[in-house]
């Protein structure tokens, strides 16, 4: 293998790498961008009526537990859902 080789082979991992770099800084942007909208319809939900606006976070797909708060969820939470039916005794 040449230098010529060897250069041309370093060159395709750095490309790789950067391809890489910019798919992860997508998925940071992305997710700040859901993170924040979360916060948001919280923060809202709160002057209205935070267990309701929780609720619907929670049936769209996201965790409302502090352990996983604001992230996906691909099947049902136990914490989520002890949370939801604790606030929901106190709330009525
Ligand atoms: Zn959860």
């Amino acid at each position: 293998m040449t230098l010529k080789d060897d250069l041309e082979q370093w060159r395709k991992k750095l490309n790789a790498v950067l391809d890489e770099g910019d798919a992860l800084h997508e998925r940071v942007a992305d997710l700040e961008k859901e993170n924040a909208l979360l916060q948001e319809r919280l923060m809202n939900g709160d002057k209205t009526d935070g267990f309701e606006a929780v609720t619907k976070i929670y049936d769209e797909g996201y965790h409302i537990c502090p352990a996983n708060f604001g992230r996906t969820r691909d099947e049902e939470c136990l914490f989520c859902l002890n949370f939801l039916l604790h606030k929901g005794k106190k709330d009525v």
